[in-house]
């Protein structure tokens, strides 16, 4: 799903987005001429590899997300601004890039959970 920036109005509007690996449901509004506010919740089964052992292993992410999209650069100082160059807000780019981030996190498995700190 792509948007594009001078189409978002300052109401937050709903907006869902679904497929066999996620399921993402949240409001998405304008903060100025250049800056769209996303707050949504992520649900998604997350393959991830343990950081200890190596195996991989389905992780079950539900969080929620707050973050903003910059048409064009972003000149303030605020670091988890996600910029954009073709005036659209592209929301399944946003969500993957969002899962990519969950992934390169440290993970342990349930069994080096269990032994974690011995
Ligand atoms: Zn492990």
């Amino acid at each position: 799903m792509k948007i594009e920036f001078r189409k978002i109005s300052g109401i937050a509007t709903p907006f869902e987005i679904k497929n066999d690996l996620l399921f993402c449901q949240g409001t998405f509004k304008k903060l100025s001429h250049r800056l769209v506010d996303i707050d949504f919740t992520l649900r998604a089964d997350v393959t991830l590899t343990c950081d200890r052992c190596g195996e991989s292993f389905i992780d079950k992410v539900d969080e929620k997300m707050h973050l903003q999209v910059s048409d064009g650069d972003y000149e303030g100082d605020d670091l988890d601004i996600i910029e954009c160059y073709d005036h659209f807000v592209d929301f399944d780019a946003i969500v993957s890039g969002e899962i990519e981030a969950i992934k390169s996190d440290y993970h342990y498995c349930n069994n080096c959970k269990e032994t974690q700190g011995e």
